[in-house]
């Protein structure tokens, strides 16, 4: 085993790892905020317009709406679900350093998950040197070929074989220095009558990768015959510490790229469709793992496709048949409405999956199939008039009943006058009669209304970022935290010119740094950690240059309100002075506002000298 790794290179790490770059590969679409800051839609809280900052020079992020924040070391434990020690060495890895460990142990990475990570690894090289060279993987070859994947369409995907051997690959992890207990976690081996054996047996074999590439868990098809293998067609791993089919999808670390850049995303249903796909010239293919496309999934898409302060693009599903489009479409109505908006269905007419397709018609007709998309209302809307004989008055009657209440569904008030004459138009029927229909079905579904996405609820501790009166005090705290080197006269600042208890905890805090730079790990609090970072990345509110005249002027500022407090004070406490019968108690405090009077002036001169 080895020892811990060294402070400096955990500093070197915290240091060196591009926030901005962990950010994105954790499927997180940064666009420039502005004073190099970037920002998306945060991973930790469901949102539609992003407030999730990411400041690269600092390392660090925050988010405005859930508070969550803390430098990329943080993230990363987060997001991964990683042991510091582990996200240290992934990070490292990641930026190619390598990491000196106490007691002289060896610079190889030791941690649990790491571990699994690389059993994946060594199983997929595994598999895949099979199907390229057993002579028992012939039949796995052939039904490949015949789906119309060659040699170099499976080696992109990373396509294996698993033999048809009780033990074969846990006898060459353990080889390999792999334990049982860390074979059976992984989800590769688990426990038989007489042993371990292996998980996968005879079987062609996917690897799913995570977001960011690596190989977390397989899929796998089965190749005898049902006598023969009683198990499922399909065989996924099981949920491990790093798979969680509920949060993967199949072919999102190749598709992730083109999905951000042509806000574009293709749902299919297996791994055949996805290599199809891709094969055909449709890169932005994904496939959930033996799952249905949940909320999580969305979650996933949704960062993806985030564009400035919307969420754009297109999700488009494809249906091999119509009874699995109509649930899902169906189920449309009850989903977020704002993901659906922008949900198009692609069904195959004859019934062929994308594979099938490509395989029978070519990459020509798959495209095809993309670009004939419908809207899922629409498609929806048109599924239920199926149910109808349109041709009898009695059935577009019926039809209407059924289809008007759909449409008064659609949360988004300015698609429904378009439904409502396309509607007509499937119908057959006067607009004037769809209108007066979806209004009477729109007075029921009014008392039903879902409400709107509700502000995350500040803390009773937590300023809040847009009060007039906290201001200055809080855009004093930013420029401190972020510009310290432009901040003259801080030691001027009187303790009760933070009005805000934690703004005046922050002020304690960093002067309790000294002259020591400013360093989020060694706040303790975690309220005061989370307001660290909240201040050191939210923009400085300023329209012209951030300047150290500008912060000369807004520290002027903050004072001068301070006195301008202690002045109105102290003339109302002069008024209830009587000058005869307190004459020196009067005469003291008259000549303290003098005093604070032309100390005001000087500050206000100082505070309005960057105008
Ligand atoms: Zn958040």
């Amino acid at each position: 085993m080895s020892g811990r790794i060294k402070a400096d290179d955990i500093v070197y790490v915290r240091e060196h790892a591009h926030i901005d770059e962990v950010v994105s590969a954790a499927g997180v679409a940064l666009k420039n905020a502005g004073g190099g800051q970037k920002k998306g839609l945060c991973p930790f809280h469901d949102e539609k317009s992003p407030s999730f900052h990411v400041t690269p020079s600092k390392n660090y992020y925050h988010c405005f709406g859930c508070g969550a924040g803390g430098d990329v070391i943080d993230f990363m434990m987060k997001t991964e679900h990683l042991s510091f020690t582990e996200t240290i060495e992934r990070l490292a890895s990641q930026i190619g350093y390598t990491l000196r460990y106490e007691e002289g142990g060896p610079a190889q990475p030791t941690s649990q998950r790491s571990r699994l990570y690389a059993a994946h690894l060594a199983a997929a090289k595994f598999y895949q040197d099979l199907i390229n060279t057993s002579p028992d993987a012939a039949h796995a070859r052939d039904l490949l070929t015949k789906r119309g994947f060659d040699k170099a369409a499976c080696d992109l995907f990373g396509v294996g074989y698993a033999p048809n051997s009780w033990d074969a690959l846990t006898k060459h992890l353990r080889a390999a220095g792999y334990t049982i207990e860390e074979l059976e976690e992984a989800g590769l081996s688990k426990m038989g009558e007489r042993g371990p054996i292996d998980k996968f047996r005879n079987r062609i074999m996917w690897p799913i990768k995570d977001i960011s590439g690596d190989i977390v868990g397989f899929g796998a098809r089965k190749l005898a015959s049902d006598e023969e293998d009683q198990g499922p067609k399909y065989l996924n791993t099981s949920e491990t510490p790093i798979y969680k089919k509920s949060q993967v999808l199949y072919g999102l670390d190749m598709a992730k790229k083109e999905i951000a850049k042509s806000r574009q995303v293709v749902v299919v249903e297996g791994y055949t469709d996805v290599m199809a796909c891709h094969l055909a010239g449709i890169t932005t293919a994904v496939a959930t793992c033996g799952t249905a496309f949940g909320d999580d999934h969305i979650r996933i898409i949704r960062r993806l496709l985030m564009d400035a302060d919307t969420f754009r693009g297109e999700v488009i599903f494809t249906f091999d048949g119509d009874a699995a489009g109509q649930k899902a479409a169906m189920k449309a109505f009850g989903d977020d409405q704002k993901f659906v908006t922008q949900t198009f269905v692609a069904v195959e007419p004859d019934g062929l999956d994308p594979c099938d397709l490509r395989q029978h018609k070519g990459d020509l007709a798959l495209r095809d199939l993309i670009a004939k998309r419908v809207p899922l209302f629409e498609f929806a809307i048109r599924t239920e008039l199926k149910k109808h004989d349109l041709n009898t008055a009695e059935g577009r009657v019926n039809a209407l009943n059924t289809a008007a209440p759909l449409v008064a569904a659609i949360r988004d008030k300015s698609l429904r006058p378009e439904y409502i004459k396309s509607l007509s138009g499937w119908l057959g029927t006067e607009t004037e009669v769809v209108t007066a229909a979806v209004n009477a079905a729109l007075k029921k579904v009014s008392t039903t209304q879902v409400p709107s996405e509700a502000p995350a609820a500040d803390a009773q501790w937590r300023p809040n970022p847009t009060e007039p009166t906290l201001m200055l005090e809080r855009e004093v705290l930013k420029a401190k935290l972020q510009m310290s080197g432009l901040v003259f006269g801080w030691s001027t600042i009187e303790d009760e010119a933070f009005t805000h208890p934690a703004y005046r905890e922050l002020r304690r805090i960093i002067d309790s740094f000294g002259t020591e730079p400013l360093a989020l790990e060694k706040v303790e609090d975690d309220r005061m950690k989370q307001l660290f970072t909240e201040l050191s990345v939210e923009p400085v509110r300023t329209d012209g240059a951030v300047s150290e005249k500008y912060v000369s002027s807004i520290v002027a500022r903050l004072r001068e309100v301070l006195v301008s407090r202690k002045i109105a004070d102290l003339k109302s406490s002069l008024q209830r002075l009587n000058p005869v019968e307190n004459q020196e108690q009067y005469n003291a405090a008259f000549a303290e506002l003098v005093a604070l009077e032309t100390q005001k002036r000087g500050l206000h001169e100082l505070s309005i000298s960057s105008l």
